[in-house]
């Protein structure tokens, strides 16, 4: 027996270190918690940075802990942006504060993790609807002031705590539920597509746990939006609140997004993109995602999968197409700003086993409501040609002259 360790066991740290979940998670289903004293065991001077919607629905949560607490409040303005965190880091500094608590959506949430982060403070978040599971994960996406997308920044750990009150989260909008249902579904489809291949423990039970979430929201979803505050809606919640958190602790780095994702952080190039939620985004990215595996990869599962989907998202109300996300009148040059954005060099899109380009990504996402073709050939030409009115009547994709060989006879030229 060895009286002391392995030379390698002496470096502890030879993998990365993973941050799977929050320190604590607490469940609300009735009545508020003691927050003073929940808030005070992480500091005397919590900094709450919320929307400013979202501060309204907070007010009797603020009211339950600044009597015993010095706390300031800051909304994140229009979105996690270097501006906002400039901003947000003064406005911790003035007033010494020693904890952030984040209040709201995505949007909120990633703010006072990433400002958190920078400020050596630490956090507790609060979802004020069911869009993402951004409470959760030690992530956070950064946006310009006027909304597009331009990074993700890893974080070294998880909110120290996370507390969903069903009551609060009752309040948003069905849209924000069913947003957040998009969004976690995509866990599915860009998993199984970036780590379905992975030997890796984790990563296998990370897109494990994925297929089940998609199972989870295919069955109970409906229901769950028929019925706000219900048993299954407070399920469902808990899907896409804190399971997709899970897959994404799990799965860290390895387990990246892959176009669905891409296509999101495209669309919010364009100037309309406020319009419309992430998941609402991200739930038609995913039939991009699909429609490129159908035409590039002539892969038959895929156009199923997107008929699957198609179905379900007309059950609960999720956007199949450009027009949906009220897109429809957009010209060719934004469709092709947004494609090209989608397909920078360093874009998560390139984790497809093939290759895309802005061209090819256009005509997908023109055709995301496509018939099943019964010949696997029919390729981009015949995408482009499915859908006219989302590219306006007078314009064209100039197609990869490789798309155009091997068509079945229906092909279309635009
Ligand atoms: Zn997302």
């Amino acid at each position: 027996m060895p009286t002391s360790a392995p030379s390698s066991m002496s470096t502890p740290l030879a993998m990365p270190a993973q941050a799977i979940a929050p320190q604590q998670i607490l469940r609300v289903e009735q009545g508020l918690p003691p927050l003073d004293q929940l808030i005070g065991q992480y500091g005397q001077r919590p900094l709450v940075v919320a929307g400013d919607q979202s501060l309204g629905v907070f007010q009797p949560y603020l009211q339950a802990f600044s009597t015993t607490l010095a706390v300031a409040v800051a909304t994140y303005g229009q979105d996690c942006s270097q501006t906002s965190l400039q901003r947000l880091r003064q406005t911790v500094a003035n007033h010494e504060a020693d904890v952030i608590i984040g209040v709201g959506g995505g949007k909120a949430l990633d703010a006072a993790k990433l400002l958190a982060n920078q400020c050596h403070c630490p956090v507790i978040t609060i979802p004020t609807s069911a869009a993402t599971c951004a409470a959760w994960t030690a992530l956070s996406n950064l946006y310009t002031e006027t909304g597009a997308f331009q990074s993700d920044v890893s974080l070294p750990r998880c909110p120290d705590l996370l507390i969903l009150d069903y009551a609060l989260v009752k309040k948003a909008p069905a849209r924000t539920l069913i947003a957040g249902i998009g969004d976690a579904l995509a866990k599915w489809y860009e998993a199984s597509i970036s780590s379905g291949q992975s030997q890796d423990t984790l990563t296998i039970a990370a897109v494990q746990q994925a297929r089940v979430l998609r199972d989870i929201l295919f069955q109970k979803s409906a229901a769950a939006l028929a019925e706000p505050g219900s048993e299954v809606w407070q399920q469902v919640v808990d899907a896409t609140v804190l399971m997709a958190g899970v897959v994404g602790g799990l799965g860290g780095a390895q387990c990246r997004t892959v176009a669905a994702h891409a296509v999101h952080n495209g669309l919010t190039q364009l100037p309309c993109t406020r319009s419309s939620l992430h998941g609402e985004k991200v739930a038609y990215g995913i039939l991009v995602q699909l429609r490129l595996e159908e035409l590039l990869q002539q892969n038959h599962l895929a156009a199923t999968a997107r008929h699957q989907l198609l179905k379900f998202y007309g059950d609960i109300g999720l956007p199949t197409t450009l027009a949906d996300l009220s897109m429809g009148d957009l010209p060719l040059s934004q469709l092709q700003a947004a494609a090209e954005f989608a397909c920078r060099p360093d874009s998560d899109l390139h984790y497809l086993p093939f290759i895309v380009t802005p061209e090819t990504l256009m005509a997908a996402m023109v055709s995301t409501t496509a018939a099943i073709s019964p010949c696997p050939g029919v390729g981009v030409a015949m995408a482009v040609a499915c859908c006219p009115k989302d590219l306006g009547r007078s314009e064209t994709i100039a197609l990869p002259e490789n798309l155009r060989t091997g068509f079945c006879t229906d092909e279309v030229t635009p």
